[in-house]
């Protein structure tokens, strides 16, 4: 068979904005596989997060909020975000969404097969899978593989983003869909970073969402009982249902991603090192990446373009990662005072690591220092 231009292995959130970006550029017309063993069509996560411009994605946003609420024992806050908008995206309208854009492109094609094995050769690549094998210059994979990954990363700081969400809908109206919280750590702290984050829906449905920052996963009972009390004793609601839940893993290291495997295989997505190591924040990451590699091959330039962060914010990443992994206890305040003294554009600038040293440096001066000059040393020492 003809070698395909392209196979992108994983049609999840970076492989399918992969495939609509290379749509959106001269390489439409390139010959592209997408492979994926999941035909996609249920909606398995959702994607919050903010920006500043319209985003690429404007119309499937399910909700988009103008506030952010901040609970903990040190601060109480509904913060007006200023600029910025904090939107969210379900999973299953993104897949939809991709697969009925390059529908209109005979030559983008979709194939479900278990891909066994990815293989560089001398002139491009090919994908084992288990309906055949396929050939192409170039291979982009998201394929996660958690333990290869975890044994690769050896000494690097590893803590994984763990989070059980319910949706649930109520009698009484309940929620106020003006905003949206990000962090309430109204919950037992128990040595892990541990907060509640909810977007509501409506006034009568929201997704409430129990997310740990630490190294092993509960087991599944832990956290849907910390979803029941925090429902009964926090935000105090006496009569719900559950109608759909989520369940997700996001990597949380500064272990370096190699951008490739082989010559002529490309890593996106989590998997090319996208995740925000400190904050788990991903997919507005995955656009910026594969937006650029669609654009270097739209260019004819090299398409490995590694996913990996300036030297500075990959310092601060570190320094945070090991105070969630050795001083837990110490997150509430963290948080707290970075979002009690800074405004949300200069947090979210310092976040998207794009607002230059001296926004940095008001960032890093607002914290507590004691924890940070701690874990610097520690960092030194390793
Ligand atoms: C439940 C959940 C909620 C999240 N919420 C947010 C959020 O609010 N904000 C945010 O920024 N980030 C969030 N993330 C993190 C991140 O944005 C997502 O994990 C995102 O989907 C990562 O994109 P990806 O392309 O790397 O991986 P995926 O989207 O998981 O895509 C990988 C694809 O590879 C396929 N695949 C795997 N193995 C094989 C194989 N052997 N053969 C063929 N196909 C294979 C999978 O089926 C999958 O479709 C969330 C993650 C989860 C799990």
């Amino acid at each position: 068979m003809k070698p395909y231009d392209y196979i992108i292995a994983g049609g999840g959130a970076a492989g399918l904005s992969l495939a609509w970006y290379l749509s959106q550029t001269a390489k439409s017309n390139a010959r592209v596989l997408i492979i994926d063993k999941d035909k996609k069509q249920n909606n398995d996560r959702t994607w919050g997060f903010w920006h500043s411009d319209a985003t690429t994605f404007e119309q499937i946003v399910s909700y988009q909020f103008k506030n952010l609420n901040f609970f903990s024992r040190y601060y109480n806050q509904k913060i007006p975000m200023g600029s910025h908008r904090y939107s969210v995206i379900r999973g299953i309208d993104f897949y939809n969404f991709i697969r009925s854009s390059l529908a209109a492109f005979p030559n983008f094609e979709f194939l479900t097969a278990n891909i066994e094995k990815l293989d560089d050769q001398q002139d491009g690549a090919i994908a084992v899978t288990d309906q055949g094998t396929f050939s192409a210059s170039w291979i982009f994979t998201s394929i996660f593989k958690e333990n290869e990954i975890v044994a690769a990363a050896g000494s690097a700081l590893y803590l994984r983003q763990h989070f059980k969400g319910w949706i649930i809908q109520t009698d009484e109206e309940v929620f106020n869909t003006d905003s949206f919280t990000m962090f309430d750590f109204r919950t037992p702290q128990q040595g892990a970073m541990r907060f509640f984050y909810v977007i509501p829906h409506s006034a009568k449905e929201a997704l409430v969402e129990y997310t740990l920052f630490s190294e092993h996963l509960l087991p599944m009972a832990d956290y849907d009982s910390a979803i029941k009390i925090y429902i009964d004793e926090v935000l105090k609601i006496k009569s719900y249902r559950i109608i759909d839940d989520e369940f997700g893993v996001i990597p949380m290291t500064n272990y370096h991603f190699p951008a490739t495997q082989g010559r002529h295989i490309v890593q996106t997505g989590s998997a090319g090192g996208s995740s925000k190591p400190s904050s788990g924040y991903t997919f507005m990451r995955i656009q910026a990446h594969t937006r650029k590699v669609a654009e270097a091959l739209a260019a004819g330039k090299s398409p490995v373009i590694p996913a990996v962060s300036p030297l500075r914010y990959r310092f601060y990443d570190a320094v945070l990662l090991n105070i969630l992994k050795n001083d837990p206890e110490k997150a509430e305040l963290l948080f707290s005072r970075m979002y009690q003294n800074n405004s949300v554009g200069r947090l979210f600038d310092f976040l998207d690591e794009k607002g230059g040293l001296t926004n940095d440096l008001s960032v890093i001066t607002s914290l507590p220092p004691w924890p940070f000059l701690k874990s610097t040393g520690q960092l030194l020492v390793r």
